[in-house]
């Protein structure tokens, strides 16, 4: 008798290129399930709006296993438990899952799981999700074996056989205890359509515009919810990208337009997906330390709650900062260079330990993905110790990005009544300026709570202390080793 195949669906909710369901398929007749974990829901990061997307991507799964002829089992609780009532509907079985790089919570519970398969006879088979690679020391190599993963072809198994086994009853009224915020999500999105939308319309302009928080929203893909809960493959967007990129080349130049740039631009940006992930799945401890040692104690015990409230809250006294977290507390989404910039304004301008703001923004961004939410973090906020300290002038980004202040006015609407170049530092308005634009600072709109030449010289005087340490640049040599990235795959 074949024994039993079970997917174990987690953030991969497709059944598209998916390697854990394709190899379960060709073993055997299989059972799709998903668990709703409540402990998973108790993590610091969790909040509403992931709940909304995981019912959405749930409810979908399903759906998509419908037309294929098998059905969806979604149980209630601890993994453990729901392995241990399989095995008594099943007898012994096979258990398939992506390998996942996530939180340390996540990991124990890999662990367990791996554990608890082992105690009970039960076969249990990790398959690669992205191009991240368990078990490795450095980053050698990295780049052809990421271009081999994407290259593969996952076959779909034409005759599907498939178990099925009772969902929890009341799953689909089942909510978890999360907090925040709820956003609007649109019900039924096709990935594949959004994929095709960006690859043939609106990505021409991606490499001009993705930097600008009033273009960025069309002129990105927007396929970071799809990638984080697993509904589009990486390998698919990687794959149609190249296709794309071929049909391009052999057009004529005065075809082409600015195909060729935008699309080489997004391409690297998939690498990076991989390669951030990388350094998570390689050091998980960056979730919660610094990944250069030497900045332990820079900023901890300075850690000042009332200007992390105003960062929170988008009242800090400077529109563009404020424009963009308060559109990102609307949206879920907001493009790189405003996530970089508001962690930029955190660590270095309220000179706050990155942590915390971490945890906020994961709350906040409906793509959370904690490998690349980590390492960006950390880099951005200058623990990495390798990278170029970046620290954004909010001033010179909002007269960059928005010019004409049309973002701010539409988040910050106290600030409605004043005009471009004013609304950029809208401190420097006279009395009568401010009266006239029915906005007086410091009542109806907060002061700067810093003074950003100030704050951010003190910041770089004391990172290049710390750089220049023994300390400092024994970190160096050991991250770049660990992490660094080995551009066209030399070795180091
Ligand atoms: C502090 C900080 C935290 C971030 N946290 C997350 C996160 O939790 N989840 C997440 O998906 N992205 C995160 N990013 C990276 C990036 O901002 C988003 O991937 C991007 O804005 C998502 O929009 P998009 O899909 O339209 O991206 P596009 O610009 O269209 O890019 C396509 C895809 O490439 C990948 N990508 C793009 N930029 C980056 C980057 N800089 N680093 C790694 N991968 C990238 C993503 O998978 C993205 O979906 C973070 C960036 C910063 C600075």
């Amino acid at each position: 008798m074949p024994i039993p195949q079970v997917v174990w669906f987690k953030r991969d909710l497709r059944t598209q290129d998916h390697t854990a369901l394709q190899a379960a398929l060709s073993q055997g007749a299989t059972l799709a399930l998903y668990v709703l974990e409540p402990h998973l829901w108790e993590q610091p990061t969790a909040s509403l709006r992931h709940w909304q997307l995981l019912r959405e991507a749930v409810g979908n799964l399903a759906i998509e296993l419908q037309r294929a002829g098998g059905e969806l089992c979604v149980r209630v609780g601890a993994i453990e438990q729901v392995l241990s009532e399989l095995h008594l509907q099943f007898g012994s079985f096979h258990l398939h899952a992506h390998e996942e790089t996530g939180e340390a919570w996540t990991y124990a519970r890999d662990q367990r799981v791996a554990q608890w398969c082992s105690q009970h006879g039960v076969q249990f088979s990790e398959h690669r999700n992205f191009g991240v690679f368990r078990g490795l020391k450095d980053r050698d190599g990295w780049a052809r074996r990421w271009r081999s993963h994407m290259q593969a072809h996952v076959a779909p198994v034409t005759q599907p056989n498939w178990l099925s086994a009772v969902s929890t009853a009341d799953w689909q009224t089942w909510q978890p205890r999360v907090s925040g915020e709820p956003i609007t999500i649109t019900p039924g999105l096709d990935p594949q359509r959004q994929l095709d939308d960006f690859l043939q319309h609106r990505g021409e302009r991606y490499h001009l515009e993705m930097s600008s928080p009033n273009t960025a929203p069309t002129a990105c893909s927007r396929l970071s919810t799809l990638l984080a809960t697993g509904r589009l493959s990486m390998r698919q967007v990687v794959q149609q990208t190249w296709a794309t990129q071929a049909q391009v080349k052999s057009l004529a130049p005065e075809q082409k337009g600015t195909w060729p740039r935008a699309l080489a631009a997004f391409q690297s940006r998939l690498h990076w997906h991989c390669h951030f992930i990388q350094k998570f799945e390689s050091e998980p401890a960056i979730e919660s330390q610094n990944m250069a040692r030497s900045c332990d104690g820079l900023r901890e015990n300075d850690f000042n709650e009332g200007h992390f409230e105003a960062w929170c809250k988008g009242e800090t006294g400077f529109p563009f900062v404020d424009a963009c977290m308060r559109y990102l507390n609307a949206t879920g989404w907001i493009n790189f260079r405003m996530r970089a910039m508001l962690v930029s304004f955190a660590s270095y301008d309220l000179w706050l330990h990155w942590r915390r703001p971490a945890l906020h923004l994961a709350r906040l961004f409906a793509d959370y993905e904690p490998g690349i939410h980590f390492s960006q973090t950390q880099m951005q906020s200058g623990t990495t110790g390798i990278n170029t300290l970046r620290i954004y002038n909010p001033i010179k980004q909002s007269t960059d990005q928005d010019p004409d202040g049309h973002f701010i006015r539409t988040w910050v609407p106290e600030l409605a009544g004043l005009s471009a170049p004013m609304i950029h530092t809208p401190w420097l308005a006279t009395q009568l300026e401010q009266i006239a634009a029915g906005c007086r600072i410091g009542q109806d709109y907060p002061a700067p709570i810093v003074d950003h030449a100030v704050a951010s010289r003190s910041a770089r005087a004391k990172f290049s202390a710390v750089r220049a340490s023994a300390a400092g640049k024994t970190d160096r040599n050991s991250i770049v080793a660990r992490h660094g990235s080995r551009k066209g795959g030399s070795r180091r």
